[in-house]
């Protein structure tokens, strides 16, 4: 393409404009004072409105940096720092109300725009909204902790989690206990009534147990019909009394068609200073007296 065509295509009246109004990306200009000047309809879509205020009538725009979780207040805005300052900001990750209510995420972004002789005359402001791309990473990142067929923890997750709670009783001085339980004679339940139904007692299990625990309690399924219940903020005898609860709910439960599913339980509490192996071997060991003493109870770990 000749030099001059292309001077005359990049000249065309309008051309930015309709840049702008094709950009998938919000972008906003405000003045020195940080009044917004113009929005393109990205930008516009993003907050569900274009408001034209100033600095000062910034705390309009709800918005919390997604790190902390706090509000930003008026002169933090990138726009704000970006007229006031000469800031440039780039991608902050940002959680934004938009003016119809909805949450989203958003990389904020702002730069000064000056005039030849270096003053501020104003800003320019990008958003991208990336609310569907965190929203997909946190379901995958769900999915990638879940045990597929009983939407408890899976047992790679449980690690995690027990390696987590681990350390933070150990910081602060706090109980922390574990029980283990295990479905009895599940293999009779698969050899009578066929695999399907034994996968579905397996979710009845979970569901009843879920139902009957703590929003802070975290339950996974670790091996076949094995289970791991973690108990946060909870000392021996706290821990005994929900094993005991579990295990008479699930004694007057039936699952058709298989009837009652009794399980063996084992419980312990975390002493300070031991490995997560040795914390995990006396649950165990429980369990295993539970069921070397006809199954269908509750031991305690010394
Ligand atoms: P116990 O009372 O000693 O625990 O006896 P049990 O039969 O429950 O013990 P065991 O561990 O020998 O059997 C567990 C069985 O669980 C063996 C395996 O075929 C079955 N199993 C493992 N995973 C699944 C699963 O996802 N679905 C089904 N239906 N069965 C499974
Ligand atoms: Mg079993």
């Amino acid at each position: 393409m000749a030099e001059n065509d292309k001077d005359t295509l990049m000249q065309t009246p309008g051309l930015l404009g309709r840049v702008l109004d094709a950009l998938p990306v919000g972008i906003w200009i405000a003045d020195r004072e940080g009044r917004i000047v113009y929005g393109n309809p990205a930008g516009q879509e993003i907050w569900a409105v274009s408001r034209f205020v100033g600095i000062d009538q910034y705390d309009e725009y709800k918005g919390w940096w997604h790190d902390s979780g706090k509000r930003i207040v008026p002169r933090e805005w990138a726009a704000a720092r970006a007229v006031s300052k000469g800031e440039t900001s780039l991608n902050e990750e940002i959680e934004i109300e938009s003016f119809d209510g909805a949450r989203k995420i958003i990389l904020n972004s702002a730069m000064p725009i000056r005039n030849e002789a270096g003053e501020i005359i104003g800003g320019i402001i990008v958003n991208v909204d990336i609310t569907d791309r965190i929203r997909l990473e946190e379901q995958l990142r769900t999915a990638a902790d879940t045990d597929e067929l009983t939407q408890t923890w899976n047992r790679r997750h449980f690690y995690e989690l027990l390696h987590a709670e681990i350390q933070r009783a150990e910081r602060y001085q706090r109980p922390l206990s574990l029980i283990m339980f295990d479905i009895d004679r599940f293999k009779q339940i698969n050899d009578t009534h066929g695999h399907a139904v034994g996968d579905q007692v397996l979710v009845f299990v979970s569901r009843e147990v879920q139902n009957e625990v703590r929003v802070t309690e975290h339950l996974a399924r670790v091996g076949g019909d094995e289970f791991m219940l973690l108990l946060p903020e909870t000392g021996l005898d706290e821990a005994a009394n929900t094993a005991a609860r579990l295990h008479k709910m699930l004694a007057v439960r039936k699952f058709k068609p298989v009837g009652v599913v009794s399980c063996s339980f084992g419980v312990c509490q975390y002493v300070p200073g031991e490995s997560i192996d040795d914390f995990m071997r006396r649950a165990d060991e429980a369990m295993y007296e539970a069921k070397g003493a006809g199954r269908g109870q509750v031991r305690i770990a010394s």
